[in-house]
């Protein structure tokens, strides 16, 4: 588990590749020229005499995939991963935020190429008039963090937000984060393809149809049909359960799915 500023686990990035991203194909383009593009070939920049990004903002409704995003490009460069929690820090360290947060970069700088996310960026980033002290001492320290990372791009920090009007304009700077990707809620043909991630390794009866299960859940985000997945494999378990049928051989079946889908509630 990556939480808080707290150095990350064996597997900060949970092993989470491209392949477990569904749909958001556009948006997947963007974050290889803006963030794994710098991280893994600085050199094009610098002969192209432009300066990568230091800060990328993703942002969009909760559950649609910015943790993933961000964990996925660090594996694929094989950045080190840093989260830092917007709510966490500005509670957990009262009177120490400053200082985690400056411990956290240099700590990136010790092991680049690196990735630094900032999860809920906007609840230590608001529009500094309308919040406490705290919160203007501890967007004056990322502001002052970030102008002192070098253009040399080899640590990238990605903030992710559901309420990127709430930030500090001063933090969308150039030379801050500059750069923004908006991640939003999938259609169809993405609901799809996210229902194709978290159904692999599930065995399905004939039944299910998976193309309809993708038109039936709109305003289904990524987290809503990862819980539908679910939901609908602990149906078939219990299903089996009850009839007294052998657990070993369960396949989840259509009916599973639409108990599932009775039972869940679309975010979107
Ligand atoms: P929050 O703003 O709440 O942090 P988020 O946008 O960062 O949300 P994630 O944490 O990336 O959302 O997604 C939560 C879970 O939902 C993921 O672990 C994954 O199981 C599922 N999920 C979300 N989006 C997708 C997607 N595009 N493809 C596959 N799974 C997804």
């Amino acid at each position: 588990r990556v939480t808080g500023t707290e150095p990350d686990g064996e597997r900060p990035t949970d092993g989470i590749t491209y392949e477990d991203i569904g749909g958001l194909d556009d948006e997947l383009e963007m974050v290889r020229e803006m963030i794994e593009l710098p991280l893994s070939r600085p050199e094009v920049f610098t002969r192209l005499g432009v300066e990568p990004p230091k800060g990328v903002l993703l942002h969009g409704p909760p559950g649609t995939g910015k943790t993933l995003i961000a964990k996925a490009v660090a594996n694929e460069v094989d950045a080190s991963f840093r989260t830092v929690s917007g709510p966490e820090i500005m509670s957990k360290y009262k009177g120490e935020s400053e200082e985690r947060l400056r411990e956290v970069f240099e700590d990136a700088a010790e092991n680049t190429p690196a990735i630094i996310f900032f999860d809920e960026i906007d609840s230590i980033a608001g529009k500094r008039d309308d919040s406490g002290d705290v919160e203007n001492r501890v967007v004056g320290q990322l502001l002052t963090l970030m102008d002192g990372l070098d253009a040399r791009g080899d640590i990238i920090v990605i903030g992710a937000t559901n309420r990127v009007d709430s930030l500090d304009m001063a933090l969308r700077r150039g030379g801050r984060f500059d750069r923004e990707i908006e991640i939003g809620v999938p259609g169809k043909a993405g609901r799809r393809e996210i229902l194709d991630v978290h159904i692999r390794r599930m065995p399905l009866a004939e039944d299910v149809k998976v193309d309809k299960i993708a038109s039936q859940t709109h305003g289904f985000v990524g987290a809503d049909l990862a819980s539908l997945s679910k939901e609908a494999a602990m149906t078939a378990l219990r299903r089996a359960r009850h009839a007294g049928e052998p657990l070993e051989t369960v396949e989840v079946t259509r009916a599973d799915f639409e108990h599932a889908m009775a039972n869940i509630e679309p975010s979107a």
